[in-house]
């Protein structure tokens, strides 16, 4: 299990590793995808530790919902048709274990 030690987003959160950040208030972090598939690619996180979409509490999703729609229209237009992914778990392709929510646009 990954700690909050040496957790790359947690060091985000706290300032401890350079990152894009588009979006931030006291419970949720977003910042650009470091290798981006997608022309818009955001990363949207708890600030809290969580390891997976399995490990955080309703509460949680529901904040990064919020996130998602305040994201959805501070981008406008670019990102008016939009994809969300969540990768639970090494076999899905989860490579960092802080939740996250991938928000991608093409346009
Ligand atoms: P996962 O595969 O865990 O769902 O997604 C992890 C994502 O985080 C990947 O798309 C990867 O490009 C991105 N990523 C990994 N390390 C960093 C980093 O240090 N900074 C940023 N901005 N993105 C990262
Ligand atoms: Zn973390």
């Amino acid at each position: 299990m990954i700690t909050m030690e040496d957790c790359i987003f947690c060091k985000i959160v706290k300032g401890e590793a350079k990152s894009d950040i588009f979006y931030q208030d006291d419970k949720v972090i977003v910042f650009k995808d470091i290798n981006p598939k997608a022309p818009t690619h955001l990363l949207i996180c708890p600030k809290e530790h969580h390891h997976d979409f399995m490990a955080a509490p309703p509460e949680v999703h529901a904040t990064l919902i919020e996130a998602v729609k305040t994201v959805r229209e501070k981008l406008g237009d670019k990102a008016k048709d939009f994809q969300i992914q969540i990768n639970n778990g090494r076999g899905a392709g989860q490579l960092v274990f802080h939740l996250h929510y991938h928000f991608m646009a093409w346009k």
